[in-house]
């Protein structure tokens, strides 16, 4: 039997001008981390495929930024009750391709539905002003789209991350280009499909598949106004620097450290089914899991609950995959590195077994104890279901532990003290905060985005801060009454 037959899903296409188009570019596996099975292959696509897009999308421009918005936001609003209808079959993808269990699969289709509920309110939200400045005279502002713009996504939420940018791009007139991760590039197809679907004209959204030599050509494409890029941090500084050097405008989310800060004092039921929830969902491939506790004073009673809870999750059942062989291997060997540097392991998830899943990439929930804050476990990313627990005698040390970490994705506190609480809220360096809750993003219309070297570039990348970057603002000056006297300015 040829290979294509075998294969799940038909091989990924490039879509480009409304349509999916062949390639004869080099193809990988896309793996479905659930049995290790080969469920399609993707193109990596290069510059050549990626300038067809480009000029598809500079074709598309001019129509669909004079279009007004309330009219683009018509289909907008039929691609929302599409990803309704289609919910389950988007759910049954981002499973297989990402290794999610289905409740968490089904959640980020629903954040899907929720963020184009926001692009859907766009025209009630970027009226500009109008002001008479002096007599007989207005200024007036609006926002208006960029042109051609790309968007750079990564494995972990196929479909909720290229939905932080896909509505928002097309709502604000512009056109776009989607570079999903190639770890899970069916669901890009799937939502290309639903917005042809939807009525959106050809030409508006791209998809190219691709792995670096895509993204660089990216950077470099001389047509593409602005790109944001959601990733790790190692690949957000390579973006960023290539497409500003480029004199792009660039939005490049990196990745994270997030810790919890916990004091004795904390209600112990919800703060210990927080950290676990935190810790474990979508198997730690979060950017916003909670990675590190940090136990200021006596917390061990806190500590036994949060491994009580733990010992609930299940590889499998309530826990989901790992995307891949690789980071498998990568989060033991954090784990396995722990361990030899004299930390202690209440929990050890490495190697599960999955009954009928012995192909899959599991590991197990993990809860090490006794972490110092110079250990590699402490510091980088693992992404992976593994919490260490770091012990501090005052709660300035762990803030001080907190403030160390390069990165600054999330942090929050758990204290059932209002003053304790607000001065954690104050003195974390990190762009969102939670107090009480383990993963604490923010919802539309408020906007999600963290600090230093979890995201380079200004502004966020959802909610009312990503207008500003998808749109340039002009001003114009209007004289009603040219009889009126010249002063300095006009
Ligand atoms: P990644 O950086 O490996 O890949 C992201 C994208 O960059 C993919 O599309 C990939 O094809 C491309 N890419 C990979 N290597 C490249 C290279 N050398 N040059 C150019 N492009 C390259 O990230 P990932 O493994 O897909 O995703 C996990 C990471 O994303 C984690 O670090 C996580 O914290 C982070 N993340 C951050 C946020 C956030 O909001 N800050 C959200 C989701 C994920």
């Amino acid at each position: 039997m040829a290979v294509a037959e075998a294969l799940r899903f038909p091989e990924v296409r490039n879509y480009i001008k409304g349509k999916f188009v062949d390639s004869n570019e080099a193809k990988i596996d896309v793996i479905s981390p659930l049995d290790g099975s080969v469920i399609s292959k993707v193109p990596i696509s290069g510059y050549d495929t990626l300038d067809k897009a480009v000029q598809s999308a500079k074709a598309a421009f001019p129509a669909w930024s004079a279009m007004p918005i309330k009219e683009r936001v018509q289909i907008l609003f039929n691609y929302l009750n599409l990803l309704h209808k289609y919910r389950e079959e988007l759910t049954e993808l981002i499973h297989l391709e990402n290794g999610k269990i289905r409740s968490e699969a089904v959640a980020e289709v629903d954040k899907a539905i929720e963020l184009t509920e926001f692009a859907v309110s766009l025209p009630q939200i970027i009226p500009g002003e109008i002001l008479e400045v002096s007599k007989g005279v207005d200024c007036k502002t609006e926002r208006i789209a960029l042109g051609v713009v790309a968007s750079i996504t990564p494995f972990n939420f196929p479909c909720m991350v290229p939905n932080w940018t896909i509505p928002n791009i097309i709502a604000l007139g512009n056109c776009m280009i989607l570079k999903p991760s190639e770890h899970v590039p069916l669901t890009a197809n799937r939502l290309a499909e639903i917005l042809t679907e939807a009525g959106l004209p050809p030409g508006v959204f791209n998809v190219v598949n691709g792995t670096r030599d895509v993204v660089e050509a990216i950077c470099d494409h001389p047509d593409i106004r602005a790109v944001s890029f959601v990733g790790s941090t190692k690949v957000a500084k390579i973006v960023y620097r290539r497409a500003t050097g480029n004199l792009k405008r660039c939005l490049a989310l990196g990745g994270a450290k997030n810790h919890l800060l916990v004091l004795p004092d904390a209600q112990v039921e919800m703060t210990a089914s927080n950290i676990a929830a935190s810790m474990s969902g979508c198997a730690g491939q979060r950017c916003m899991a909670a990675s590190a506790m940090v136990g200021i004073g006596n917390v061990d009673h806190i500590i036994a609950k949060v491994c009580e809870e733990a010992r609930k999750i299940v590889p499998g059942d309530n826990l989901g995959s790992v995307i891949s062989r690789e980071a498998k291997e990568r989060i033991e060997r954090y784990i396995t590195e722990a361990e030899k540097a004299g930390a202690k392991i209440l929990i050890d998830g490495r190697n599960p077994t999955v009954k009928g899943a012995e192909g899959g990439f599991y590991v197990g929930p993990t809860v090490i104890d006794f972490v110092k804050p110079d250990m590699a476990i402490a510091q980088e990313e693992v992404f992976g279901p593994v919490l260490a627990i770091m012990r501090t005698n005052t709660l300035d040390e762990a803030i001080a532990i907190e403030n160390n970490s390069p990165y600054g994705n999330a942090a929050a506190v758990f204290t059932q003290s209002g003053g304790l609480a607000k001065y954690v809220t104050e003195k974390a360096s990190a762009g969102m905060i939670g107090v009480n809750i383990g993963v604490p993003v923010p919802r539309e219309p408020f906007s999600f985005g963290g600090w230093n070297e979890s995201r380079f570039g200004a502004g966020d990348i959802t909610g009312k801060s990503s207008i500003e970057f998808w749109t340039q603002m002009k001003k114009t000056t209007i004289k009603w009454n040219p009889e009126a006297r010249t002063n300095w300015m006009s």
